[in-house]
């Protein structure tokens, strides 16, 4: 994919706005502050094209972008306390309302802070993602926070908590580049396929 290509097309608070299904198309989950907006920015080489915040919960929305023809969506982050209830309830609607659309869902890239160990509200993401049965990767994030050792033993410690392939977490940190291309390459997989 042409990643500099990449352009911001729209975003949704609700889930009866989403656009009809494109193809193909591939999405990006995970807990807010767990360094997506970052990881986006990251893969298409761009400072800001997805908002990073510094206060966490920011990105109440479904922002869809564009890379070379393909959907990029980003999924508002989940797990953020500090907000309503009802605020909460518009974000797992918006988040269950957008996997209960038939659209193409090439590829689920889901995030995981690779520090924490398995949190309820990733095990029930990673959860419904493997019982759909969707094509998906965990990305985990902010590797350079850890050694190198560190990095795959709790690689392997997440793949076990969570049952998952451990060949599909990719250890990445937008901060020193680590996993980025390894990430393009199971999404360029994914289009191909
Ligand atoms: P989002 O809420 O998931 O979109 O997370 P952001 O991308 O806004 O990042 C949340 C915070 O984590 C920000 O302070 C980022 O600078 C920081 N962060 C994101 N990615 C990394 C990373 O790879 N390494 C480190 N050290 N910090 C990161």
């Amino acid at each position: 994919l042409k990643y500099s290509t990449a352009r911001f097309v729209a975003s949704y608070g609700e889930p009866e706005q989403l656009p009809e299904p494109t193809e193909p198309e591939i999405a990006f989950c995970g807990r807010s502050n767990v360094g997506k907006s970052s990881l986006l920015n990251k893969l298409v080489g761009r400072k800001a094209l997805a908002k990073v915040s510094s206060q966490p919960g920011r990105t109440a929305n479904v922002n869809f972008f564009e890379v070379d023809g393909v959907a990029f969506v980003d999924l508002p982050g989940y797990g953020f306390a500090r907000v309503s209830k009802a605020e909460r309830k518009r974000w797992s609607n918006l988040i269950g309302g957008y996997f209960e659309q038939n659209r193409s869902f090439n590829l689920v890239v889901a995030l995981v802070d690779i520090r924490l160990d398995a949190q309820q509200l990733d095990r029930q993401m990673l959860g419904f993602l493997q019982e759909r049965e969707l094509p998906f990767i965990v990305a985990l994030t902010k590797a350079d926070k850890l050694g190198r050792n560190k990095q795959s033993q709790q690689r392997a410690s997440l793949a076990r908590q969570f049952c998952i392939d451990p060949e599909a977490m990719v250890i990445t940190s937008s901060q020193t580049g680590l996993g980025i291309d390894e990430i393009r390459r199971r999404i360029q997989r994914a289009v191909d396929d």
